[in-house]
């Protein structure tokens, strides 16, 4: 499985991923837009464990998600960057990776899927593979 690398904008959290598939979950939900000051984000689910933090220590930010579960946002104190948030909702053992936050993903290709789509501005066309109004059917 390879690893991949990541690091925050001020330098003082890094950390390493395996990444199961090397694809791109597109999100352009509310919660999405106000953390990253922009249109959509970057994820992917991934077991726990294979996440590694490699250097300073994360700051938790929690709030509540649409489902009315709680979602714990883990950032970097100092400049915020986040490198991964985990939804209570899909148990202890997965959490959801910001995978453009991953050194090379940006040639990963296209989104393998687009969520929260009808919160995609109309000035911004499709580029999933699959596009979701919410979230897949589960
Ligand atoms: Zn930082
Ligand atoms: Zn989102």
């Amino acid at each position: 499985m390879p690893e991949y690398k990541g690091h925050c904008h001020c330098g003082q959290i890094a950390w390493t991923a395996d990444i199961p598939e090397e694809k791109h979950i597109l999100c352009h939900c509310g919660a999405c837009k106000l953390q990253g000051g922009g249109e959509f984000t970057l994820n992917q689910i991934i077991p726990k464990s294979n996440f590694h933090l490699t250097k300073g220590d994360l700051k938790v930010y929690t709030y509540k998600g649409d489902s009315g579960n709680t979602v714990d946002c883990f950032m970097c104190p100092n400049c915020g960057s986040s490198p991964y948030h985990h939804q209570h909702v899909m148990g202890d053992d997965k959490i959801v990776i910001r995978t453009g936050l991953l050194e090379g993903s940006d040639k990963w290709g296209k989104p393998a899927a687009e969520i929260y789509d009808k919160e995609r501005p109309s000035w911004l066309p499709q580029t999933g593979e699959n596009s979701f109004p919410e979230v897949p059917p589960s």
